[in-house]
């Protein structure tokens, strides 16, 4: 039987219900689709009890306009979660997360400073400190996250390990539609065309790979690859397009042995990410 509550006490009873169970997290921003449910199955594998997060936190959104716009079905999420085996669902309001009084941030140094983090000022902020605040509510042994999001994964990672959470973080692959585009919750905003046209991330990524595999070390050359395959693209803006280091996110000059291939388009108006992991 799922259980889905909204304040912390009442939360922190049924997880503490039965103490010998395992734990497994799953945080996320609801509007759930089969890339969260990757996670939420791969939890359901790996632990005795799995609870899920469903919280858009407005600390990572710099955008206020974004954070209206982010789409929203708490009906269907729910359903989607019982039918996938969870047991226990946290559905806070963010008063009940921030509330007036509040004054703690949790700020990742260095790997907030690219990509993501430049061009979106206290994204990873947000991110680190409602993901320390999940930590300590549910106090999983696992907690799940998507590679689709490569730098947050790598944020979450340094925190863990920096501030001694007892807990084992589990990357989970990106779940593409079948013509390649990366499963987001923020596809739902995107027109029919548009929705076409954000095939161009995911045809720019391989495009890129695909040079880098058959001997194509310049990553001027490779961003120019892919930059050239958005360009071409109507609707489309770019925001950033990198070949950097995994686990910095400094910008490379030459592909020695592994790259990240990332970009953020914004497509008539949505911001999409998604990356290609070459190791
Ligand atoms: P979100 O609700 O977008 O904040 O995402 C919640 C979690 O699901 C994060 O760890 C994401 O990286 C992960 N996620 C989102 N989309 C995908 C996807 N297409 N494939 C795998 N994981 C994903």
């Amino acid at each position: 039987m799922m259980e889905v509550f909204q304040t912390v006490d009442d939360l922190r009873q049924a997880r503490w219900e039965n103490p010998t169970k395992i734990w497994g997290l799953v945080p996320t921003m609801g509007f759930l689709h089969a890339g969260h449910l990757r996670l939420v199955e791969q939890a359901c594998e790996q632990n005795d009890r799995v609870g899920v997060s469903i919280f858009v936190n407005p600390a990572q959104f710099n955008n206020p306009n974004d954070l209206e716009k982010y789409p929203r079905n708490l009906e269907q999420d729910l359903d989607m979660l019982k039918q996938a085996g969870v047991d226990l669902v946290w559905t806070p309001t963010p008063q009940m997360v921030y509330p007036a009084s509040y004054q703690t941030y949790v700020d990742v140094e260095q790997i907030t400073q690219k990509l993501e983090g430049a061009t979106r000022p206290g994204h990873f902020r947000g991110v680190a400190t409602v993901v320390s605040k999940l930590f300590n509510v549910f106090q999983p042994t696992r907690a799940y996250f998507g590679q689709k999001d490569a730098q947050q994964l790598a944020v979450i990672k340094q925190m863990v390990e920096d501030l001694n959470f007892n807990l084992e973080i589990v990357a989970c692959p990106t779940v593409r539609e079948s013509d390649g585009l990366a499963m987001s919750s923020r596809n739902a905003n995107l027109s029919p065309t548009a929705r076409q046209n954000a095939i161009c991330l995911y045809k720019a990524l391989t495009a890129a790979k695909d040079a880098l595999l058959s001997g194509q070390q310049s990553a001027e050359m490779l961003r120019h690859i892919m930059t050239e395959i958005i360009e071409s693209t109507a609707m489309t803006q770019i925001d950033y397009v990198s070949v950097a280091h995994p686990q910095t996110f400094s910008e490379l000059e030459k592909v020695e042995s592994q790259a990240l291939l990332s970009m953020a388009i914004f497509v008539d108006g949505v911001r999409l990410i998604d990356n290609i992991l070459i190791d």
